[in-house]
């Protein structure tokens, strides 16, 4: 948590400055085109920065930095220990620079700063680090051969990687990403996403100062379907790793096809199920749960428990402790420390999740609080947290991702039926079970599809758990040793003794 007051945060936000340039063979850079984008925060409307546009000049320039990195080796074929060193000093010069990241986070994306300063940046040094701690921990294979023979089963990094990111975690995002790819030796072009830049920008420069060499790490904002798309159909990136919509990820297989065959890792979007027994251990415990998992970040969340399937005999008792729960999550300035639900990332997205919330209301289901904009006198865009009650999974506001703060309530008789609506989405992201019962816990899990599952508890996991999802949820995982598998080939050498 932070122990500056508003004010201070306000002050700071004044005085704070901005890079916008692309970070390209260790320098910072226009566009080739000269053209910008204006970077607008949504916590009040206001301009922060003109950012650098970047299209298929930057691309290709940045492309051949980190080829001609990796073919030199300064980087690729430095000892996992060295490579270790450097990268957990880029951990800790983020976390030197915490205050700086966590405000360019919450002034761009518009999160709460106690979060950008007590979740995304610690969990991104942290996610840096971890990779970087295991890399010289994991050990290639020996294969069981005839006496004669030696075979020998070896991981080698792919080489470029281009890493699109979303804006939801910008800087954590994209160092799930980036800890695995580099300490596995590869040189990584990162593409932020267009409505929060600024976080991915700057740390390039503390990765530099770390002594990552020049061309192993580029950075280029711009607009997906210019600067993304020349990455995704590019014939010299080894493999894409992507967070982000599923129509995007969708859009991206369909590039690589087109191009080189890139391999294609996605992390895509989530309609996750919350399932509530009548027979859960805390029925209070469950409904704090069931508030944050959907006014955290503001709902911008990809595992968001976004259908909150309640046993039907509990139905009444419950909901009020839901109601009472998430009036805790208010909207407000997230440079307040008091602040726990931000604004919404843009205009764009505020008038989404309005309009699912219209959605709502035409295909019948039963507003129970929030439901409109508010603080529209600051500029910015906040909407209310919203829950619907009355809900059936095949409604709209059921079936698709709304990615903000609106929670659907739907009931079910049994176990079976639960699993049933639980599994009854082309999403299979996370699901949460709350049962007393081990058997229950255990069984209903194990049927979920869902790359996650949580019991008696939403949201629980960290470094060591994989991540990823089910489905047209995406595939391959993020975090753990798993994530390794993404940034390096499998090669057999098999040797005649
Ligand atoms: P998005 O798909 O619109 O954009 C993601 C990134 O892709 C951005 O950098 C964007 O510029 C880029 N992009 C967009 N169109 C492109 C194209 N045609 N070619 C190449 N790149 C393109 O998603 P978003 O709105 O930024 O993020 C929200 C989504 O991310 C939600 O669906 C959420 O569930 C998902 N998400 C998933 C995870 C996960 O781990 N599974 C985590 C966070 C967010």
């Amino acid at each position: 948590m932070t122990d500056l007051t508003f004010s201070e945060w306000q002050q700071r936000a004044q005085a704070l400055t901005f890079e916008g340039r692309a970070f390209i063979d260790g320098e910072y850079r226009d566009a080739q085109s000269a053209e910008r984008f204006d970077c607008i925060s949504p916590v009040d409307g206001r301009v922060l920065a003109q950012v650098a546009s970047c299209g298929q000049a930057d691309a290709d320039a940045a492309v051949a930095a980190a080829r001609r990195a990796f073919e030199a080796g300064s980087w690729s074929r430095l000892a996992p220990a060295k490579r270790k060193k450097v990268l957990i000093r880029f951990s800790e010069l983020m976390l030197e620079h915490a205050e700086e990241l966590a405000l360019l986070e919450t002034l761009d994306m518009g999160k709460p700063i106690g979060d950008s300063l007590g979740i995304d940046i610690p969990g991104s040094a942290n996610s840096i680090r971890w990779s970087a701690e295991a890399i010289d921990k994991v050990y290639d294979e020996v294969a069981p051969t005839p006496h004669n023979e030696l075979g020998l089963v070896t991981r080698e990094p792919v080489g470029v990687v281009a890493a699109i990111v979303p804006w939801n975690f910008p800087l954590m995002m994209a160092c799930w990403k980036l800890g695995p790819a580099l300490a596995t030796g590869n040189s990584v072009v990162l593409k932020p996403s267009e409505k929060s830049p600024l976080t991915a920008i700057r740390v390039a420069q503390l990765a530099l100062e770390a002594g990552l060499p020049a061309g192993v790490l580029n950075v280029l904002p711009g607009y997906g379907h210019t600067v993304g798309k020349a990455l995704a159909l590019h014939m010299d990136v080894d493999t894409l790793v992507f967070t982000g919509s599923t129509r995007t990820a969708k859009q991206l297989l369909v590039y690589a096809g087109e191009s080189n065959m890139k391999r294609i890792w996605l992390e895509a979007g989530g309609k996750s199920p919350n399932i509530v027994f009548a027979d859960a251990p805390d029925l209070q415990a469950a409904a704090s749960a069931a508030a944050s998992g959907i006014a955290f970040n503001q709902g911008e969340v990809c595992t968001a428990g976004s259908r909150l399937l309640v046993e039907a005999s509990i139905k009444e008792r419950f909901l009020p402790l839901v109601v009472e729960a998430l009036k805790g999550w208010k909207a407000g300035n997230p440079l307040d420390p008091a602040t726990n639900v931000g604004a919404l990332v843009d205009t764009q997205q505020m008038d989404t999740v309005l309009s699912y919330i219209e959605a709502g209301h035409a295909e019948g289901a039963t507003l129970v609080t929030g439901g409109k904009r508010v603080l529209e006198d600051t500029g910015g865009t906040y909407v209310e947290p919203t829950i619907f009650d009355g809900v059936s999974n095949a409604m709209k506001i059921a079936q698709e991702e709304i990615f903000g703060p609106v929670l659907s309530v739907i009931t079910f008789q049994d176990a079976e039926e639960a699993v049933r609506i639980a599994n009854d989405t082309s999403y299979g992201l996370a699901a949460a079970v709350w049962t007393r019962d081990i058997s229950k816990a255990h069984l209903t899990a194990k049927a979920l599809r869902a790359g996650s599952v949580w019991v008696n508890q939403y949201d629980g996991g960290d470094m060591t758990a994989p991540f990823g999802g089910f489905k047209q949820s995406g595939n391959g995982r993020d975090k753990s040793l798993h994530a390794f598998d993404k940034y390096t080939e499998l090669k057999a050498t098999w040797i005649k003794l």
